[in-house]
């Protein structure tokens, strides 16, 4: 059976040698004789897996101590109700802001909009036609300066790769630049998660649904800086509290186990790799391939600005979308999966995370040139 080249935005591919050893370890880890998913999550062999996973993210983002690391439920989207109800309320006004560069961020801040005074501190956002209706584009992301953050926020939200319109923004902004002091930064990071040194120090929080590029599905990765813990509004669920959950070590209650072992594999894949610098290395390597071909011709087009777009996920156009089916019906006999493009976009998408090789990209590229040549 050969595995296609999957190019799903997530859940997504994992590293084929994360699969082996899990189907290895399936009946008996580590000669304990249970599969890990029928283990206690507060017996010594998951607490060794966990405890394993925790420490080898550390080592990977060099998180500092002063930052919790917590295994969590409910993916981004649980995340963008819980960090309001944890963070909210930390000074007071029960005030908030967000940046929107498209439309997680865009969920994010309609969710937070709940819990408090929450407000717009800079958007992208085009007014667009697409199929007759008016629509908003995300092809850019607002300057740092230009960005109107309150003196009395708790927090600053911005999703830092935007999964769907390929947007991807790494020039984090520090409390000097934005003008204000004590208004940490809230990161979405869920789809570029582990694909290139991230400055944690620099953030007052960082989550990414596991997903995209750090394991599977059922399982959110929670960064948050210590002091920032411990002021969530009495309407927090418990199991959502992170002052419940960082000091036992994401195992307040019962974690989601398995999601957690794989993604302590992949963890530990990627530091066999290089660590977070060699992914980096590859995912550059990978989109320059692909814009560069994608700039190369009219063909296809990327409408994201050039400096901001994703590495990670890469939006693309037919000039003539009457072959869109053509495309994609092709693609799936050359073995190239999961290109079609998210609904309110169109189109195609092909997102590169870790686990997708340098091979895979050169095997789209190659179909997208024939398919050209046969369609131009
Ligand atoms: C996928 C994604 C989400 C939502 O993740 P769920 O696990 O479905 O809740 C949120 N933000 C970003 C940037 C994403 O890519």
């Amino acid at each position: 059976m050969a595995r296609p080249w999957n190019f799903s935005a997530g859940p997504s591919a994992l590293p084929e040698p994360v699969l082996r050893q899990a189907a290895e370890e399936m009946l008996d880890w580590h000669g304990s004789g249970m599969s890990v998913m029928e283990m206690s999550h507060r017996g010594k062999q998951f607490v060794q897996i966990c405890d394993e996973a925790e420490q080898d993210l550390r080592d990977l983002l060099a998180v500092p101590d002063d930052y919790a690391v917590m295994f969590m439920q409910g993916g981004a989207t649980a995340e963008n109700a819980i960090v309001p109800l944890n963070l909210i309320g930390r000074r007071g006004a029960a005030a908030a802001d967000y940046v929107l560069t498209g439309q997680w961020s865009v969920k994010s801040h309609k969710e937070a909009s709940k819990y408090g005074d929450v407000a717009i501190a800079a958007s992208s956002g085009t007014e667009v036609q697409l199929d007759g209706k008016a629509q908003k584009a995300w092809t850019w992301v607002p300057p740092v300066e230009s960005w109107k953050v309150r003196k009395n926020a708790a927090y600053l939200h911005f999703c830092s790769n935007e999964t769907i319109g390929g947007v991807e923004f790494t020039d984090w902004p520090t409390a000097a630049r934005l003008g204000v002091d004590d208004v940490p930064l809230v990161v979405d990071a869920s789809s570029h998660f582990l694909s290139r040194p991230m400055d944690i120090g620099r953030t007052g929080m960082v989550y990414a649904g596991a997903q995209k590029n750090a394991g599977p599905a059922g399982v959110t990765v929670v960064v948050v800086r210590r002091d920032l813990i411990g002021h969530a509004l009495p309407i927090c669920p418990a199991a959502f509290d992170y002052a419940n959950v960082a000091p036992e070590h994401s195992r307040y209650n019962t974690p989601p186990t398995y999601a957690i072992y794989i993604a302590g594999l992949v963890f530990k894949w990627i530091k066999a790799q290089g660590g977070v610098a060699a992914m980096e290395r590859a995912s550059i390597a990978k989109a320059e391939l692909l814009y560069g071909y994608l700039d190369s011709t009219a063909f296809y087009r990327n409408p994201v600005h050039v400096p901001v777009r994703s590495r990670m996920n890469v939006p693309f156009i037919l000039a003539d979308e009457s072959l869109n089916e053509a495309f994609l019906k092709g693609a799936d006999e050359a073995g190239l999966t999961q290109l079609k493009g998210h609904k309110s976009v169109g189109g195609m998408r092909a997102s590169i995370y870790n686990a997708v090789p340098l091979q895979a990209v050169q095997a789209l590229v190659a179909y997208m040139q024939d398919f050209e040549r046969r369609h131009g």
